[in-house]
């Protein structure tokens, strides 16, 4: 059979995710992925600077990641995570309460950044049902994604992505996002909200909010907030799946924080960006109340995979390198390559905002209207930048690069040449 033609079957068979597929280009054609290049079949390379979704700290295939799933798939693969346990699990808990500096207790495993959201949402939801009083709000911030389904979906934002499924959401009240301007005002809904007594658990990305345009916001105001939850004896929760494993510049975006969350949530960047891995993290407080001579009180959550032992192995693999590697210190120098990067976006006229958090630098292409997650712009920025070799998606006309932390001065300096070099007619 001839080589191409299992690109006939995706175009005739494959529905791709996040995507208007009538109006989208076909998708790219990816034979091999190394460090951080993309190979397409026609053996052009593409600089990965979306880390592909946000989930590629090491770059693709580190050597370390793929021998640990080699050694794991030859010795034991899945095997059911209820009464059973291994070795890679174990190992991963006590490596991921060490990585979170001690601040947490019991690690729960579910299977992407979704599934560790909805895990924390009920979690948060029984701590008060088990003790027999009943919570029915959640706060949140404007601006949120914390994933697909419907749990992640309810205290997100509320717009396009989700407006189908809208009357189907749990009750949600939200904040704006903190900013010197309106923190005064903010943290006044805060109280009022909290004072009510009816909300049960504070859910935010903290720093950064993603998938909204790379909004930054500050960790003094999240304290703050943070603070008066635990006042009010209101559960907070770190949605740190894209934040965690070093966007921010530190392991944790909570590293940033005087206040610890009750409950952490991880995923993008945990298994290096090889395979799909949800965690969610909590206190002996939490977890306390779940043990009960009453079965229903116990946590009845899991998915057929969860605790897979190779995804289990990937990650342990993930976080001996980020030691062996010392990507603490990695972290320090790649903020240090944005520094030119930045001097020269400044002379850019048609570009604006621009902000640095750790290892996210992020940017808007200066339009007439608002900034919006579907402006026209978007695709033919995306466009652009694949035909110069560079995977850079914009969320609307918001351009960022988010690479993998083995990114060169010379990949990052291409990136920025390619955004000097815009067309003025795009
Ligand atoms: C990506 C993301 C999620 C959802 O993770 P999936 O693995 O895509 O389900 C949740 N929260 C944040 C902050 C994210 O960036």
């Amino acid at each position: 059979m001839a080589d191409g033609d299992w690109i006939e079957w995706d175009k005739k068979y494959v529905w791709h995710p996040f995507t208007q597929v009538k109006t989208e280009l076909p998708p790219i054609p990816i034979v091999s992925a190394k460090g951080m290049d993309l190979v397409t079949n026609e053996g052009n390379v593409i600089k990965d600077m979306n880390a592909s979704w946000w989930v590629n700290i090491f770059g693709h295939c580190h050597p370390n990641i793929v021998k640990a799933i080699q050694q794991q798939i030859q010795q034991m693969d899945q095997v059911i995570f209820a009464g059973i346990t291994h070795r890679p699990a174990a190992e991963l808990s006590k490596l991921l309460i060490e990585f979170t500096g001690f601040r947490y207790d019991k690690v729960f495993f579910s299977d992407n950044g979704s599934t560790s959201i909805e895990v924390a949402l009920k979690m948060a939801m029984q701590f008060y049902h088990n003790q027999g009083t009943e919570r029915k709000k959640v706060m949140a911030l404007e601006g949120a994604y914390h994933g697909d389904t419907f749990g992640a979906m309810s205290v997100g934002e509320r717009d396009y992505f989700n407006r189908p499924f809208e009357r189907h959401f749990f009750e949600v009240e939200y904040l704006p996002l903190p900013s010197e301007e309106n923190f005064k005002e903010v943290y006044k809904k805060a109280e009022k909200l909290l004072h009510s007594g009816e909300v049960y658990a504070f859910i935010f990305e903290p720093l950064v909010q993603g998938s909204s345009g790379m909004r930054m916001y500050s960790e003094k105001h999240l304290d703050e907030l943070i603070h008066l939850c635990q006042k009010n004896e209101v559960l907070t929760i770190a949605d740190e799946v894209m934040t965690g494993f070093g966007r921010t510049g530190k392991r944790l975006a909570i590293d940033h924080l005087k206040q610890v969350p009750d409950i952490i949530c991880l995923s993008k960047g945990i298994t290096g960006g090889s395979l799909p891995l949800g965690i969610t993290l909590t206190g002996q407080r939490l977890y306390n109340i779940f043990l009960h001579d009453e079965k229903a009180k116990g946590f009845l959550h899991g998915h057929s995979y969860t605790g897979n032992a190779v995804i289990a192995a990937a990650a342990v693999a993930t976080i001996k390198t980020w030691h062996e590697e010392n990507i603490d210190q990695k972290l320090v120098e790649i903020e240090n390559l944005y520094q030119s990067a930045i001097e020269r976006l400044e002379k850019l006229d048609f570009i604006e905002n621009i902000r640095l958090n750790g290892t996210i630098l992020a940017f808007e292409y200066k339009t007439d209207g608002d900034s919006d997650y579907f402006h026209p712009k978007r695709d033919s920025l995306y466009r652009y930048f694949i035909s110069q070799g560079l995977l850079i998606r914009p969320l609307g006309n918001t351009i960022f690069l988010m690479p993998p932390y083995c990114v060169t001065q010379d990949e990052i300096d291409k990136a920025i040449t390619a955004v000097e070099n815009i067309p003025t007619d795009y």
